[in-house]
């Protein structure tokens, strides 16, 4: 059974791309009589804020998506929120070492921040160097499972050598992730990066297919680094294209009400939402009204476009009522 998700992190509100995504995911399970798992990802505690999770969650549903297992509902792989399954990413990260595949780093703050978030494109810092490798992790020391502050972090060597991978949507994918250089899978204050995180995750929820943005198509060669050594089957991956601005950019605030909570606030139905999201993506006409149940037997993958759709501010006019 095709077992799907969306993995939202609770760090800002969430918009139409986000929205778009959120669909696909869902209408890809739903299409194959599947689950759907809802995860919140809220590791990066410097930019979670509080109530943003029920937020989030309350817009999705709003726009007519359900979750078999989530947060809010439980299920068999409970819990569903990040920052409570921290001794899940410790087992991963304790057989990593044992593997000989992580070193203690002590370099830049920067870059060891930066791994508490998905890395969108654009916001890799530059490539690690990789001075830290001789610092191998002796699986015996008992710091690893510590979760108080520690004077490193530590990293995944990714050695030279191209990963490969069929995306649903993208088609042949190819990336060395030793061009980002060796990733850090904990931070110094003992919380687990991105990478490792979503990968434990994946693997535990028994997720047979991700579907996410395409900003973070270069992850999943890092991911399934990652799958490999830690004997986890790899997933399907579909990357939908982003949703940008005008000029070009990923969607902020800058680009007007871009973000489900304004146009809700505004009396836009979600009927209009999701019928607007439908109609880049091939699936219902122009200025169509259509429910997220509706479209279900809509669902064909071969439709999806694979180049990121622009947004315009009369776009967005043109959903609100009267
Ligand atoms: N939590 C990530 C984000 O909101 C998504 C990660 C994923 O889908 O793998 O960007």
């Amino acid at each position: 059974m095709t077992r799907g998700r969306f993995a939202p992190s609770p760090t800002g509100a969430l918009h139409v791309g986000n929205a778009r995504t959120a669909l696909i995911a869902w209408l890809h399970a739903r299409a194959t009589a599947g689950a759907f798992v809802m995860r919140v990802e809220d590791l990066d505690f410097g930019r979670v804020r509080p109530g943003f999770m029920e937020r989030q969650l309350d817009e999705l549903r709003w726009l007519g998506l359900d979750w078999d297992e989530g947060p809010d509902v439980g299920g068999p792989h409970a819990p569903y929120i990040q920052s409570q399954r921290q001794e899940r990413y410790e087992g991963a990260l304790r057989r990593l070492a044992e593997l000989g595949l992580l070193f203690e780093c002590s370099c830049s703050r920067r870059d060891i921040a930066a791994a508490a978030s998905a890395p969108h494109v654009g916001e890799e810092g530059p490539r690690y160097s990789g001075a830290c490798r001789p610092r191998l992790v002796d699986p015996t020391v008992p710091s690893l499972t510590t979760h108080g502050r520690s004077l490193f972090a530590l990293r995944m060597r990714a050695d030279p050598g191209v990963v490969e991978f069929h995306d649903l949507l993208m088609g042949r994918c190819a990336f060395d992730p030793a061009a980002e250089g060796d990733f850090v899978v904990r931070r110094k204050d003992g919380v687990a990066g991105y990478q490792v995180a979503v990968v434990v995750d994946d693997g535990a929820m028994g997720i047979t297919h991700v579907v996410r943005g395409a900003d973070l198509l270069s992850s999943t060669a890092r991911q399934i680094l990652l799958y490999g050594a830690l004997d986890l089957p790899v997933p399907d991956f579909l990357h939908v294209p982003l949703v940008l601005g005008e000029d070009g950019e990923r969607l902020a605030k800058r680009h007007g009400a871009v973000s489900l909570g304004e146009l809700r606030d505004a009396g836009v139905p979600p009927d209009a939402v999701i019928g607007w999201l439908a109609s880049t993506c091939a699936l219902a006409a122009p200025g169509e009204h259509i429910s997220a149940r509706e479209l279900v037997p809509r669902f064909e993958l071969a439709r999806l476009p694979r180049e990121p759709t622009i947004v315009t501010a009369a776009d967005l006019e043109r959903l609100r009522p009267g």
